[in-house]
């Protein structure tokens, strides 16, 4: 009998999509070899500050979606549970370094007070429902790709407005080609849920700024999406991937140096150097 074809998936994301943009090599590496990465300890810190602030934020649209304002107090409260270990005291506190670049609990902290006490003035007094909260999504692109990413929040006015939130963290404003790429993928995640005519207006919100937090983003356009569609399939048919090495400034952080200067995987010539 005859064995039945099987066709390889490339689930891709805007953030992988992007790497790939950067380097192949780097992109393979990462998604597909699944090398190990070291982190500094820095690194972790600012990813547990995001991951915290996103935590935050989605529980007080949960309660918010029940029918309860969380108060700025309780919302603090939830921060300090989540933030600190349980074992640390305010001795301790007191006497961690006080400086931010060496990755300090209470001044990262005092960074997340201050945003999200504007966070609650922004939102508290919002009279739109949330209607998708940190929900993942997925949209078949070509048999063989499947886009993945997630809407952070969506909510809906008394008139039947839609609009999405993006929760930003760690820098201030993506680049406009990202951010092109990441709101049309939004986009099209809504029309593959709510059909082609779905109209809902994308946002950012930079959720550890204490002030101006709702930043400025044009809506995505239909060159951001042919941009996403061309770059997810270019992914999906590449099958060698060859390093920039030298090209990118990426290679001077790079994590994957040593693999890359061993890298031996060009397509094979008949042509011999002599
Ligand atoms: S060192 Fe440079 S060329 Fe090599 S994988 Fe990293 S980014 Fe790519």
């Amino acid at each position: 009998m005859k064995a039945r074809e099987t066709t390889k998936v490339h689930d891709v994301t805007v953030d992988s999509i992007h790497d790939f943009k950067v380097c192949e090599l780097f992109y393979r590496y990462r998604y597909i070899d699944e090398l190990r990465e070291p982190m500094f300890s820095r690194d972790l810190l600012v990813q547990k500050f995001e991951n915290t602030l996103y935590k935050i934020a989605s529980y007080f649209f949960y309660k918010k979606q029940a029918g309860l304002v969380p108060s700025y107090r309780a919302i603090l409260n939830r921060w300090e549970k989540l933030w600190f270990p349980k074992d640390m005291t305010a001795y301790d506190m007191a006497v961690q370094k006080n400086d931010i670049s060496t990755g300090n609990l209470a001044s990262f902290s005092n960074v997340a007070t201050a945003a999200l006490e504007t966070f609650y003035e922004d939102f508290a007094s919002d009279q739109r429902i949330p209607v998708v909260i940190a929900e993942d999504f997925l949209v078949p692109l070509r048999k063989d790709i499947r886009l993945h990413g997630k809407i952070d929040l969506m909510l809906k006015s008394n008139d039947n407005v839609y609009s999405i939130i993006k929760w930003g963290g760690r820098q201030r404003k993506p680049d406009r080609g990202y951010l092109g790429m990441d709101f049309a993928a939004l986009k099209l995640a809504i029309q593959h849920q709510h059909g082609q005519d779905a109209q809902v207006d994308l946002n950012l919100y930079h959720l550890a700024s204490p002030k101006n937090s709702f930043l400025e983003i044009e809506q995505p356009q239909q060159s951001d999406l042919n941009g996403l569609l061309y770059w997810a399939n270019k992914v999906g048919d590449t099958q060698i991937h060859i390093p920039r090495r030298g090209y990118t400034t990426y290679c001077k952080t790079c994590p994957f140096d040593e693999e890359c200067s061993k890298f031996d995987g060009w397509p094979q010539s008949n042509i011999e150097i002599g």
